[in-house]
């Protein structure tokens, strides 16, 4: 409940007016310490309740003085626009019983416009660095008054480029009296740097993803030829499935636009989101799956970093994705706070490796599912077969010795036709069973 917390009255109204009821594990991790005025660093991806777990303990410091403001007190960076909006929408849902203030700034709108909204001085700016180091040049915004400071998807951001830009906003609020520093992974060496110089004696919450990924979420392979039996596929899944708005996933633009092109022809509503796509199309696109009037959204990872669609239950994966923290990623978009959500990996032979990589990571077997009339000729290697996973063709003798020393055991030999136990399902770290492996399932 969300009464544990220390928060203001007001907060816990908006809170009860959301009907959020139970905190997330990353709000139930980060709220009291930040209440606390520590500074934070925690690992937590979108999806996961992260903005509640900073923005209430930023509006609960701001609620509570009576501090006449003569500039921005808070301020939030992040790195897309899609994410500041949303971000301004939580932030505006949480303060919605107080007097509080916020507003937006970021690429792609009217400088003018913007300079106006500053001249009426937000209590909290959330915005991309780019727009804000323009207004910082320009005179239009001045940080220097600036308590709590947010860096939110900090690792994207670097991977975008701003390092430089954060770096100089964060030397502007040098009064700051607390930073929370959030991103989806663990990152590299320049957020490890970042980490040590922006942040003061923090706390690091690493929170499960992974665990919490399987929570709402089946997760599915179904195997494939090659890229025209996906397509036909990914067609028979729209027209078959039910599901309220569904995100396919490629790895390339190219791809994206080819599968794109293929839906719209044979008739689906579709978008399609990737790096060429200018704001304003992408906003079109966004905003049209956020309504409901288009139900399927074709994108490429870096284009749909950081959405957050309501109703999202279906993740297509077209193409694997090339590591367990984009599998993360990809599919943490559904099944969010607890709804249900199907995530559907399409596998071509060549994917089998990758997908068995990604399996470990998250210490989880997907089910195989197989679609009748599009069964794909491979089923992964022939050692899985007895457990039930997949049903494939003969192995090479050699191919079949080494995945016999691979495996450390059984050692006893079984009778042929008798029942193969079931692999006790792998526990992860904090605890959760994952999904158990399951035997094909036929349409
Ligand atoms: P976020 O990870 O901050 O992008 O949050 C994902 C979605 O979950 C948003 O739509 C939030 O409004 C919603 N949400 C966050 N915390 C809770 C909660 N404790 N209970 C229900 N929904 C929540």
């Amino acid at each position: 409940m969300f009464d544990q917390f220390a928060l203001h009255e007001r907060l816990l109204k908006a809170v009860a007016e959301l009907k959020f009821v139970e905190p997330t594990p990353v709000q139930v991790a980060a709220i009291p310490p930040a209440l606390e005025g520590r500074d934070l660093r925690v690992t937590a991806q979108t999806g996961s309740g992260k903005t509640a777990a900073f923005v209430l303990p930023m509006l609960n410091r701001l609620i509570g003085d009576a501090v006449v403001r003569t500039d921005v007190r808070a301020l939030i960076l992040l790195p897309t626009r899609e994410l500041a909006q949303q971000t301004l929408k939580e932030v505006e849902r949480f303060s919605q019983f107080t007097f509080i203030k916020s507003a937006m700034i970021t690429g792609g709108e009217d400088f003018k416009v913007q300079a106006a909204v500053l001249r009426k001085v937000p209590d909290i700016l959330i915005g991309t660095p780019g727009r804000m180091i323009e207004h910082l040049n320009a005179g239009t915004l001045i940080l220097k008054d600036v308590e709590m400071l947010i860096l939110d998807e900090a690792d994207r951001m670097l991977d975008m480029g701003f390092a430089e830009d954060v770096q100089r906003l964060v030397g502007e609020c040098a009064k700051r009296q607390q930073t929370l520093l959030f991103s989806a992974t663990s990152g590299g060496s320049a957020l490890r740097e970042m980490t040590a110089s922006v942040l003061r004696d923090p706390l690091h919450l690493q929170l499960n993803r992974i665990s919490e990924l399987s929570e709402g979420t089946r997760q599915q392979i179904i195997t494939a030829e090659d890229t025209a039996h996906k397509e036909k596929l990914v067609h028979w899944l729209l027209a078959n499935e039910t599901y309220k708005k569904a995100v396919i996933f490629t790895n390339t633009r190219v791809q994206a636009d080819r599968l794109y092109g293929r839906l719209v022809a044979e008739g689906v509503k579709a978008f399609v989101l990737h790096g060429d796509k200018d704001q304003k199309d992408r906003k079109l696109a966004i905003d049209r799956v956020k309504e409901g009037g288009v139900k399927v959204l074709v994108a490429t990872d870096v284009a749909a970093r950081g959405l957050d669609i309501e109703g999202l239950d279906l993740v297509i994966n077209f193409d694997m994705p090339r590591s367990g923290d984009e599998y993360v990623h990809r599919i943490g978009r559904t099944g969010r706070a607890g709804a249900e959500g199907l995530a559907i990996s399409l596998i071509c032979h060549n994917d089998w490796n990758l997908m068995s990589s990604i399996e470990r990571y998250l210490k989880q077997r997907f089910e195989h599912r197989v679609v009748k009339g599009l069964k794909g000729s491979y089923m992964g290697p022939k050692n899985l077969k007895a457990s039930g996973k997949a049903a494939g063709p003969k192995k090479k003798k050699d191919d079949k010795k080494k995945d016999d020393k691979k495996k450390a055991k059984p050692t006893a030999k079984r009778p042929k036709n008798a029942k193969r136990e079931q692999p006790s399902p792998v526990v992860s770290q904090d605890g959760m069973a994952p999904l158990k492996r399951k035997k094909p399932t036929a349409e």
